[in-house]
């Protein structure tokens, strides 16, 4: 079975909904994963937040105002009279629902509800798009299966096992629909998969069922050797290994979300991006055997980074040093992305921050310690393998100009990575690119 999922441009509007059907064919047994169309999670997420400001008026004004959208997507999409009332019905549910849940005390909890509900909609107005179109189709709910735990780990065993009942119980229906991005958390709460998610629920899917392939329909052909938003004449590359495509994704590659790499890894579920605007292009395919020795194979870049910098004289020498800081940031389950270290000091960085005060003052025990916000970590991703010489060297000189906070070589076969501020990213990338493409 292949794992279809289409992003938010690919559902973007009524003909995009209607064209999913030039990609997906009705006769083969397949899912499809639908994140939300394009806008609604950021318009959820602003609802949510003049919500949770006490600014009821705003987020009434601004649920109107998507939920007009909404109307004149309905009104291109469905035919007949029937389609109409059914789409309808639908919004005004959801969008009543999202108004109505800022009635009582707003908190985290309603406002995951709220940014569940572009998908719940996205998912189902395809689904009635097909019915009436006379195409069978069946609607797994994602809250009945898809689940992370308290560390917000997803469960693949039980999604592997709560998919494979609601599938079963379907057995000779082809195709079937779900929403990306929801999930239910340990508490039994809606819950989400972090922005982005879409596509870590087709990995999830995939390896949970041991799928054939998913596919990644997104609006570019494929996973390019530079960010496109910041540099021009990227190209994309025909395979990469799921290490190379796991360091792009995880360093800020937005194609894919930064941890849907792993579960097809790990249960070796090759992994296309496709062009949902161009069909017929290439993409990129990410799979075991996807990658190459011997070259530099693209750059990318993580914004919103803290760098935080630690000097102690205690260190030198001493054993269980790294240890006791560490423990700190696992304490308060904040992420280390890179780390360099030297006798006396060790540099970190990190891009979760709700904890970062509780963390510095439990850091300053240990020594001397300043923080850097604004910075951004880029990464060069290819063959940095112990046997290949001179790689890191034609990296460096090409940052040669630009001030460097961190570097990192050596942590992994396939990357070195670098963290500067955020003001020279596009130089730095721009520079990359020209001199190692
Ligand atoms: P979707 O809504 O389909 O999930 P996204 O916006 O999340 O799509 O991801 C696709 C976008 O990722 C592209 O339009 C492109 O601007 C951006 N992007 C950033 N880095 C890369 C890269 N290295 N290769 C391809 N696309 C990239
Ligand atoms: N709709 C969600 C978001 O915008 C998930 C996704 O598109 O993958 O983040
Ligand atoms: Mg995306």
């Amino acid at each position: 079975m292949k794992i279809l999922k289409f992003g938010g441009t690919s559902v973007g509007s009524a003909q995009r909904i209607k064209g999913l059907l030039d990609i997906v064919d009705p006769k083969e047994r397949q899912i499809v994963v639908l994140s939300a169309v394009a806008g609604t999670t950021n318009a959820l997420v602003e609802i949510s937040q003049a919500f949770l400001a006490g600014k009821r008026e705003t987020a009434i004004e601004l649920i109107k105002t998507h939920k007009n959208k909404y109307e004149h997507l309905i009104k291109e999409l469905f035919q007949t009279e029937q389609g109409q009332e059914k789409g309808k019905n639908l919004i005004d549910y959801h969008f009543n629902y999202i108004s109505s849940l800022g009635n009582e005390m707003f908190t985290p909890v309603e406002e995951k509800i709220t940014l569940a509900q572009g998908e719940l909609l996205s998912t189902t107005l395809f689904h009635f798009h097909l019915e009436e179109i006379g195409v069978p189709s069946v609607l797994l709910p994602a809250l009945d299966f898809m689940k992370i735990d308290e560390d917000n780990e997803p469960i693949v065993e039980y999604i592997a096992e709560k998919l494979s009942n609601l599938i079963s119980i379907h057995g000779s229906n082809q195709l079937f629909i779900t929403q990306g991005y929801i999930c239910r958390n340990s508490f039994g709460e809606i819950d989400n998969l972090r922005r982005g998610g879409s596509d870590y629920t087709a990995s999830l899917i995939g390896a949970a069922i041991q799928a054939d392939e998913v596919q990644i329909w997104t609006d570019i052909d494929g996973m390019h050797n530079n960010d496109p938003r910041v540099v021009k004449n990227t190209s994309p590359i025909a395979n990469l290994s799921f290490d190379e495509a796991a360091e792009l994704a995880y360093f800020g590659a937005k194609i894919l979300h930064p941890q849907s790499v792993f579960p097809a890894q790990k249960y070796n579920v090759p992994v296309r991006l496709l062009n949902t605007m161009d069909p017929q292009a290439t993409g990129t395919l990410i799979s075991k055997e996807g990658g190459t020795t011997g070259q530099i194979r693209a750059i990318a870049a993580k914004d919103d980074i803290t760098a935080i910098h630690i000097h102690s004289s205690r260190m030198l020498l001493a054993y269980g040093f790294l240890r006791k800081i560490f423990e700190i940031f696992e304490r308060y389950k904040t992420p280390i992305d890179m780390i360099t270290t030297s006798e006396v000091a060790v540099s970190l960085t990190i891009d979760d921050t709700r904890n970062l005060g509780d963390i510095i003052k439990e850091v300053e025990d240990f020594g001397r310690v300043s923080v850097d916000h604004n910075q951004t970590i880029v990464c060069v991703v290819g063959d940095f393998s112990a046997n290949t010489h001179g790689y890191a060297a034609r990296v460096l000189d090409a940052v040669k100009h630009l001030p460097l906070r961190m570097v990192s070589y050596g942590g992994s076969d396939y990357n070195v990575s670098m963290v500067l501020d955020t003001e020279h990213k596009t130089e730095a990338l721009r520079s990359l690119h020209n001199r190692l493409f």
